[in-house]
């Protein structure tokens, strides 16, 4: 991905106050483990990379609002975003016990500092799960922003890449949502409220923007949607071949999610972006 990298949790917060400088406000963190196991034991140690990252940009830029990605793919060896069983071709993901995994995790980056968890991992229950494990840890104030509408989608293609976390065995379709069911992410996104979700998200953007739109307008409570990499690569690709205006696609772009709803956009092109908004 062009002018995308991956960062050393030394350089991270000097990176996220220049965008807090920059008129940002908030900044989504991924975590890539040095080691990965069958079980995700990185993803929820107190000094894990995403937890010493929030650490150090909470010292640097205490008032940027710091979010955390909390899904287990980027920790397990074999990619999947929850606990595998497997049995020869076939897998099963254990739901119950990865959502217990990911609630420890939830409760790791509240404790680093962590503003708001963002459990993307889409197994049943989770909301709730974290909700009351970080109640029950003293982060009662710590808000969780729910991905109640992850479709299952080729544009997440060069994250995953970039993210090391392609899976190794079969695919995440068995846990994301189909592309042609629009009232099934309604359904997930009223259960995530009910579940104690303070932020709903629908991700990808611009090919779901009927489905932003209708969750916005359904519940009227905060919604995210996040604009992701597949997206952003095809806007710099054309870009590149001199085929779009990058700013100008940009910033239509951008539009059209806030009049779909988006009270959160969740962007690869966050610096620029406000450099563009300011000039
Ligand atoms: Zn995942």
């Amino acid at each position: 991905m062009p002018g995308v990298h991956q960062h050393a949790p030394g350089q991270i917060a000097q990176i996220a106050a220049r965008a807090h400088q920059a008129g940002v406000p908030a900044v989504l963190l991924f975590g890539i483990p040095r080691d990965k196991d069958e079980r995700a034991t990185a993803a929820y140690a107190e000094d894990g990379v995403v937890q010493n990252a929030v650490r150090a940009i909470k010292q640097r830029a205490p008032d940027l609002t710091v979010i955390t990605d909390v899904c287990l793919c980027e920790y397990t060896s074999h990619g999947h975003c929850g606990m595998v069983q497997r049995d020869g071709e076939h897998f099963t993901i254990l739901n119950d016990e990865s959502v217990q995994i990911i609630a420890k995790a939830a409760v790791s980056h509240a404790a680093a500092g962590a503003d708001i968890v963002a459990p993307s991992d889409m197994m049943d229950g989770r909301i709730g799960a974290v909700r009351r494990a970080l109640d029950a840890a003293g982060f009662s104030e710590t808000a969780i922003m729910s991905y109640a509408a992850k479709f299952a989608s080729c544009f997440y293609g060069p994250f995953r890449e970039a993210a090391e976390s392609p899976p190794q065995f079969g695919d995440r379709r068995t846990y994301q949502m189909d592309p042609a069911n629009g009232d099934e992410a309604l359904r997930e996104a009223e259960l995530d409220l009910e579940e104690g979700a303070d932020i709903l998200l629908v991700k990808p953007a611009l090919p779901y923007l009927d489905i932003l739109w209708r969750v916005r307008e359904r519940f009227a409570r905060p919604t995210a949607v996040y604009h992701v990499s597949g997206e952003f690569a095809m806007v710099k690709t054309a870009a590149e071949k001199r085929v779009l205006d990058e700013r100008a696609a940009v910033l239509e772009i951008m539009t059209s999610l806030k009049r779909a709803g988006a009270d959160f956009i969740i962007t690869y092109w966050a610096l620029e972006l406000m450099e563009w908004l300011r000039s």
